[in-house]
């Protein structure tokens, strides 16, 4: 795909505004972007939660080698690859940490990167796991932190690691389903159009990444990633939306054609049936 296409469309990739502005107004408190966080919020806001992300505590990272660089911008697109490693068949929690583990040491000792490229990588289980440091700390604020896994673009993609290898044959179904939370997630933090945003690692650079299934697999995921990021944003809007429906408001009473205006005074209070005012 032509690059710079691609960073002329990253002026396009904004959901609906009106949406996102109405939702943002209510969100008073950070009640939305909680929900969308997966930060529990009272009043029903967490149905936009994002996946259970692990954090690097979780896999034993390592911590960086020099200074971490963060963006005070979101991302313009979500950058999907394979791993290029074994399509194992051990999906347990303890695998997708030894992967991370894996993958850190490999960019650390071997390409000599200040620490773990991406942002985040996805087992084959389906565990999500949080890659460079201060990588989730950056998503909930909508601020990027400067990976390393797609050259010359580091600086405006977010990198999502899919364990495995997807030349021949597709990633397995839990997989696929985290890489669609994430994805969504991701666009909603950021306000990315799935359309636009999602890519594979060889819509930008000269490379077989993410494999031909897994490519071959986005436009399915883009459009999976949009119908998600609709329900959330509806759901969202509906519990931003303050004004009643007709069927819910009262009949009114007659009010009298010229009442008394005055302080304190409210209409009759006080009645010959009353007793002790
Ligand atoms: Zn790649």
């Amino acid at each position: 795909m032509n690059e710079e296409r691609r960073d002329e469309s990253g002026r396009h990739t904004q959901v609906d505004r009106r949406t996102v502005l109405r939702t943002t107004a209510f969100a008073a408190g950070g009640v939305v972007l909680g929900g969308i966080m997966g930060i529990s919020t009272p009043g029903g806001a967490s149905a936009a939660a994002g996946p259970k992300v692990y954090t690097r505590s979780d896999w034993g990272a390592r911590s960086p080698r020099s200074k971490i660089e963060v963006m005070g911008r979101g991302p313009t697109h979500i950058v999907v690859h394979h791993t290029a490693t074994a399509n194992v068949s051990d999906l347990s929690t303890s695998r997708a940490a030894a992967l991370s583990r894996a993958i850190q040491r490999h960019h650390m000792d071997n390409n000599g990167w200040s620490d773990i490229g991406q942002q985040l990588t996805i087992s084959r289980g389906g565990y999500v796991m949080e890659g460079r440091a201060q990588s989730l700390r950056a998503i909930g604020a909508g601020h990027h932190v400067v990976g390393a896994h797609t050259a010359n673009h580091n600086g405006h993609t977010i990198g999502i690691e899919n364990e495995g290898t997807y030349t021949s044959v597709a990633p397995p179904r839990d997989l696929v389903d985290s890489l669609v939370d994430t994805c969504a997630w991701l666009c909603l933090v950021y306000r990315l159009d799935p359309d636009e945003a999602i890519v594979g690692h060889r819509d930008f650079n000269t490379t077989g990444c993410p494999g031909d299934k897994l490519y071959a697999m986005l436009p399915r995921l883009r459009k999976k990633v949009g119908s998600r990021v609709q329900e959330q944003l509806r759901h969202l809007s509906a519990a931003a939306d303050t004004q009643p429906a007709p069927e819910e408001l009262p009949t009114y009473p007659a009010v009298p054609g010229a009442e008394r205006v005055a302080d304190f005074y409210h209409g009759p209070t006080v009645g010959d049936r009353d007793t002790s005012p």
